[in-house]
């Protein structure tokens, strides 16, 4: 029996992909070896790669200048990766940090280039955005960073921040596909897949081609991110159960009818979750403003701390897995990312009400 799922990540996967990726593991696509056991250089891996590039493009409607990597490290490795190939020596960044993974992308940046928090939510406790009239933006820096979902504070962008003509990154890590991408706002886009594209241990990018160009630092070339364009993320081994898993969600979300029908029901399950949390008369908080509140995760406390082990040990004995929140702020998060299906949030939404009925 497969539980609901609100991992923050690696998180739930469409039931669909698993149960489609469990079919062909002993014999992908005729090969007579599963996807994990054959060559990537192979003619059936390069088709797959190439069809899962081809559905993220129309999925995103990425533009042709925009290249598509399929790459490793995880997205803290670039963290750091990201300076080095878009800033030169004495180049400088602005950072716009709205929680933990954004604090984690300024420090990493720190040794490659001279990182400017142009604007930051800590005052507040990350509770909400920094005004944009606040931000101190530096129009020569090299690119613009920011997370536009922070995965522990529980704080989202509605829109993409306008930060004229230069290049805006985005860590898209905990809400990538999850809406539908203006992709052309952007010049890097990147995310870590382990939450809404497949397993952990691979990194999507899309990245503006004019970028790549750029000379960054003396690097080696396995951290080029332009050597990885130019051998179509195939300059090493890539993560190819990884990539697999990831075009089987890509088909999977074309066949649920796209981003903006999965922006719809992202849109209606956080609704449903807030609301019950808002509703509960103070038993439940969120303390997010609600302008910022996340639609992927949804931290929230009781309001008696001392309940939160039954909390947790009884959602877990109803089939509801990976309530308990970040040890950074405690208390609960419940992460519904597009693998999350609303019977999952009702299913929380009714043992929230139950549970404090029990307890109140
Ligand atoms: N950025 C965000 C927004 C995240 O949520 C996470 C992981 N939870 C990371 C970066 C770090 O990802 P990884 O573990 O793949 O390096």
């Amino acid at each position: 029996m497969r539980a609901w799922n609100f991992s923050a990540g690696p998180a739930a996967l469409p039931q669909a992909v698993l149960e489609r990726a469990q079919r062909e593991l002993m014999d992908w696509n005729g090969s007579g070896a599963s996807v994990m056991e054959q060559s990537h250089r192979g003619k059936r891996f390069i088709a797959m790669a190439e069809q899962a590039e081809a559905d993220l493009r129309e999925l995103a409607a990425i533009p042709d200048d925009y290249a598509v990597l399929f790459l490793q490290g995880g997205a803290t490795q670039h963290f750091a990766q990201i300076p080095m190939n878009l800033a030169g020596e004495g180049e400088r960044a602005d950072y716009i940090v709205t929680g933990h993974w954004g604090e984690k992308a300024a420090s990493e940046a720190a040794p490659y280039v001279a990182v400017n928090i142009a604007a930051s939510g800590k005052a507040g406790q990350y509770r909400g955005l920094p005004p944009r009239e606040s931000w101190r933006l530096d129009p020569r820096a090299a690119y613009v960073h920011y997370t536009p979902n922070e995965t522990i504070h529980g704080v989202e962008f509605r829109d993409v921040p306008e930060v004229g003509e230069v290049p805006l990154v985005a860590d898209m890590s905990s809400d990538i596909l999850s809406a539908p991408i203006d992709v052309k706002r952007f010049g890097l886009i990147y995310a870590g897949a382990q939450k809404n594209i497949g397993p952990s241990g691979l990194v999507v990018m899309i990245v503006r081609r004019d970028l790549l160009a750029r000379p960054g630092r003396p690097m080696a070339k396995i951290f080029r991110y332009a050597e990885h364009a130019a051998q179509h993320s195939m300059l090493n081994t890539p993560n190819t159960w990884g990539w697999y898993i990831a075009g089987l969600t890509f088909q999977w979300l074309k066949a649920q009818g796209g981003l903006a029908a999965m922006a719809a029901r992202n849109r209606a399950k956080a609704e449903a979750l807030y609301a019950a949390i808002d509703g509960s008369g103070g038993y439940y908080v969120n303390p997010v403003d609600p302008a910022a509140r996340s639609r992927m995760n949804v931290p929230f406390t009781l309001r008696d701390a001392a309940l939160d082990a039954a909390f947790l040990a009884e959602s877990e004995a109803a089939g509801l897995l990976a309530l308990k929140g970040h040890k950074a702020l405690g208390g609960m998060r419940a992460s519904l990312y597009n693998a999350v299906p609303m019977e999952a949030v009702q299913a929380l939404v009714d043992f929230m009400a139950d549970f404090a009925r029990r307890h109140g």
